[in-house]
């Protein structure tokens, strides 16, 4: 493919590491997936601009993605080019309280900067295994917090690759849902709000619900944690539980036995198992409770 050469020498440009061929099974924490064509990890936001702009205008099919624990990668993979932004974190924080983190900055990384700032606000989204920007494109929450509650801004490459700034109200930030559900955007860096806390009761908090989330999830298990969004009114684990599927099984994929709400790899699931087994997951809800079950996890 005469554009792999040309996006392989401008990677070199960059700066910016390139593998053909790559499993996506690597990078989602599900483990499944087929290759892409090309997999880029991006080092920064000028070289995820050039890199962007030549894939606009050879109009190449890409997807810029975190750190793939919530996504679903078909088993026939991508045919196209995948861009991860480095995993290097880049984070300040100023004296107001405001931390703003380059989007491939993992969560972890973001609460320990925030601890050791002695910032509070951010304590919810240890131990969920993404990225910053991932967890904006998402707005993950957990425990009573979500991303939603503390982003003031993200910066980001617009759907003809212009740098901007997008602020919070314009984010449409609301359950599992953001304004880049439905917009091509490449998120570069995130601005949270956070305040003033003791750092004794941030890492105390930090450290309770990983526990919670270490006792009560399968976390032996490659999963995309919560397969199922929260329906109105109800919990799916708590719907899938009340039909008996703890431990219903296609393949290697199953409803964990530890969490309704989990769908786990056993170890040889393939992508075909899993969406399988949450088709008929959700069939069986919905005839016996009569509630319609959505897919959490984003599909490629
Ligand atoms: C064990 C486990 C527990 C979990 N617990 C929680 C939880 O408590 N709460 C919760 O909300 N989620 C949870 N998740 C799900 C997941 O971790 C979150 O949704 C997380 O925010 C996804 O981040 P990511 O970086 O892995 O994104 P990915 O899964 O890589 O991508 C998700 C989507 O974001 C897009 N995207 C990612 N980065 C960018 C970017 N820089 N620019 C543009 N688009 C981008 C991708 O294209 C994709 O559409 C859990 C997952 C696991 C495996």
């Amino acid at each position: 493919m005469q554009y792999l050469n040309h996006l392989e020498a401008l990677c070199k440009q960059v700066g910016a590491d390139f593998v053909e061929e790559e499993p996506l099974s690597a990078h989602t924490t599900f483990r499944v997936g087929g290759a892409c064509r090309a997999f880029i990890t991006v080092p920064d936001a000028d070289s995820c601009y050039r890199l962007r702009q030549f894939l606009l205008e050879a109009q190449l099919p890409h997807r810029f993605i975190g750190r793939g624990s919530n996504l679903i990668v078909s088993d026939n993979g991508f045919d196209g080019v995948v861009l991860m932004l480095s995993s290097v974190p880049q984070i300040s924080t100023a004296e107001d309280g405001s931390c703003t983190a380059w989007a491939g900055t993992s969560l972890k990384a973001f609460c320990n900067a925030a601890l050791s700032a002695s910032l509070t606000g951010l304590e919810f989204a240890y131990g969920i295994p993404g990225t910053v920007g991932g967890a904006v494109y998402m707005n993950a929450g957990a425990y009573g917090g979500e991303m939603a509650q503390i982003v003031t801004q993200a910066e980001v490459l617009d759907p003809n690759n212009v740098r901007c700034i997008i602020k919070a109200e314009d984010l449409a930030l609301s359950y599992r849902h953001s304004c880049f559900m439905e917009q091509d955007a490449v998120i570069l860096y995130v601005t949270v709000q956070l305040k003033p806390g003791d750092p004794l009761q941030i890492k105390q908090q930090m450290e309770e619900l990983m526990r919670k989330r270490q006792e009560k999830q399968p976390l032996e298990y490659p999963s995309a944690g919560s397969t199922f969004k929260r329906p109105e009114g109800s919990y799916a684990s708590l719907l899938i539980d009340e039909c008996g599927l703890k431990g219903f099984t296609v393949g290697g994929a199953q409803v964990s036995e530890k969490h309704a709400g989990f769908v786990i790899n056993r170890g040889n699931a393939t992508c075909a198992d899993i969406l399988s087994l949450c088709e008929q997951v959700r069939e069986i809800v919905y005839r016996q409770t009569g509630y319609t079950l959505a897919l959490e996890p984003e599909l490629l």
